[in-house]
């Protein structure tokens, strides 16, 4: 493909994010439909072509695992990356939108997510960095791939003053300063996992462990329901809905303090757990328990948990993920 925006056309607006926002859109002259992400560079002209440069890595990204890519080009004053469209969305927007993900499916997930990390890390040596429910994509074929991993070092250093809406997926050593290792990325997928069974972002008000955090505005769930444009008329309504369903507004005054709170939080207490204990299968509970230890010495890289017999039970597992992604 040799992209040009002109023959990209607008379909629909498919979300926003950090200091981005992504669009479907068909690229009219292959009638190829395609996710396109928009992300705004405030840098010179030389760092901009470098980290046009340093994304064609993910040219030779090729696992079932990982969202293929279509290319990138700039668009001044963004970056547009052209990637592979996933019809079903991302995992944070499955769940709000059919309530806690089955534990059998949040199996298969968790293998996805190591496949693709373990593939990214041993051809390419690449640490995804940002692991978490909105990354994980999902189709109507029942596949399931990682997107936007850090491939670039340029656009990470480009964007890294937006991290505060991301930071809550981040582990404790992390979080501490130390170097991001695939480590980094086991913890954060241990928090997704548990989000998505538990159906919450597992650092909430209504989790007893967390009493402590009792007194936020909101649970901390780092979802952003920017409204689309077509539901801009609801937008009142959007905001009594995410009061209801406790979610919190970054641009909210005291929100900088709760992000403080919360980060201290995961470094000093206790990690979470898949909740109340017995409710999901034991091999469950210790698999997102070995992602979750706080020492990363301790913690194990994504090969190793791919051995794991939680993970070796969805290898073998006949689940029909197809026939379940077609439940929504
Ligand atoms: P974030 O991941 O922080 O939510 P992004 O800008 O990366 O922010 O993405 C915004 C939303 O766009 C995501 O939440 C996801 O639902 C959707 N999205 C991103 N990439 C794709 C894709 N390739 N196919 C379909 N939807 C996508
Ligand atoms: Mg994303």
């Amino acid at each position: 493909f040799d992209l040009r925006n002109e023959d990209l056309k607008d379909l629909q607006e498919l979300g926003q994010g950090n200091g981005g926002s992504v669009k479907k859109v068909e690229h009219t002259p292959t009638s190829t439909i395609m996710a396109k992400k928009i992300v705004l560079i405030d840098a010179k002209p030389s760092v901009r072509k470098q980290i046009l440069r340093e994304l064609q890595i993910m040219h030779d990204c090729h696992s079932k695992y990982i969202i293929s890519f279509y290319g990138a080009f700039l668009s001044d004053p963004n970056i547009c990356i052209c990637m592979e469209f996933m019809d079903k969305g991302s995992l944070d927007g499955i769940y709000k939108q059919i309530g806690a993900i089955d534990i059998d499916v949040v199996g298969h997930v968790a293998l996805a997510v190591l496949e693709g990390l373990t593939y990214l890390y041993d051809v390419h040596r690449i640490i995804h960095r940002d692991i978490k429910p909105s990354n994980i994509l999902c189709n109507s074929q029942g596949q399931i791939k990682i997107c936007d991993f850090g491939v670039s070092g340029e656009l990470i250093n480009s964007i890294a003053d937006t991290f505060v809406g991301t930071s809550t997926y981040m582990s404790p050593e992390r979080i501490q300063g130390a170097q991001y290792t695939v480590k980094s990325d086991v913890w954060s997928l241990g928090i997704s996992l548990i989000e998505l069974a538990l159906g919450r972002f597992p650092f909430s008000e209504s989790d007893p462990d967390d009493s402590d955090l009792s007194d936020f505005e909101g649970t901390l769930s780092p979802s952003r329901p920017g409204p689309l444009p077509a539901a801009k008329s609801k937008a009142d309504k959007a905001k009594k809905d995410r009061r209801k369903s406790k979610g919190v507004s970054l641009q909210g005054g005291g929100m900088m303090m709760s992000i403080l709170e919360l980060l201290q939080h995961i470094v000093n207490e206790p990690a979470p757990k898949l909740i109340p204990e017995g409710r999901f299968p034991k091999e469950a509970e210790d698999f997102v328990d070995s992602c979750l230890f706080k020492d990363p010495d301790v913690r194990k890289t994504p090969k190793d948990l791919l051995q794991h017999e939680w993970i070796e039970k969805a290898k073998a597992s006949t689940i029909d993920l197809k026939a379940w992604a077609n439940t929504f």
